[in-house]
């Protein structure tokens, strides 16, 4: 793995504590050479993780779409920015720069962002390992519906594995290095069955 995507708040959140795991994070991607590949912004966690990263000397890579850039958002010290047309272009960008996709506590960017690059890996468009990292247990009630759904057959118990929930940044990126995807499709072909 050469880097990995982070995405994460454009708000700081209501504890401290997220704001600690963005910099864990961030310390974790620069003790193990990976780059961050993230939405460019500067405000709330997203500016966390990549403030932690360069100030320690890592490599920072902003995605952000031309109507975001315009505000006064955009993280004007990164490694690189790339600016697209569309919020489209932008994540297609993003996901063919990174190796591995981690969801931090955020809102419904974040939730979009993850859901989609997990939707891409359950269909087998990448092979690429997804995770949540959960801080002050953020994303217990959402792992739980998960389950829910997995019981009611809507999700693949493989396909449900596929997205992996650590509390650590460390235990997520051991995962990720070890991660093979399931050898499982998403529909049965009636006469393969
Ligand atoms: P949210 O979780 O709703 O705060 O949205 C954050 C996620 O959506 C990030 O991972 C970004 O990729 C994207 N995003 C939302 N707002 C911005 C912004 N102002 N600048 C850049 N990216 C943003």
């Amino acid at each position: 793995m050469k880097a990995v995507c982070v995405y994460c708040g454009s708000s700081p959140g209501r504890l401290e504590t997220y704001a600690d795991a963005a910099r864990a994070l961030g310390q974790a991607l620069v003790a193990r050479k990976l780059g961050l590949v993230y939405g460019g912004a500067s405000i709330g966690l997203m500016g966390l993780v990549a403030d932690t990263v360069l100030q320690l000397g890592g490599r920072a890579v902003g995605v952000i779409p031309q109507a975001l850039a315009r505000k006064e958002v955009v993280h004007r010290h990164l490694t690189e920015l790339h600016v697209t047309q569309s919020m489209h272009e932008r994540k297609t960008m993003m996901a063919d720069l990174s190796d591995g996709f981690i969801a931090m506590p955020g809102g419904i960017g974040t939730f979009e962002e993850i859901f989609e690059i997990w939707t891409w890996a359950q269909l087998g468009i990448h092979a690429k390992p997804c995770g949540l990292l959960n801080v002050a247990g953020y994303y217990d009630a959402l792992t739980t519906f998960l389950d829910h759904a997995a019981a009611e057959q809507f999700l693949k118990p493989p396909h449900r594995a596929m997205l992996m929930v650590e509390q650590q940044p460390q235990a997520l990126l051991d995962r990720f290095v070890s991660y093979q995807p399931p050898d499982i499709r998403k529909w049965l072909v009636p006469d393969e069955a």
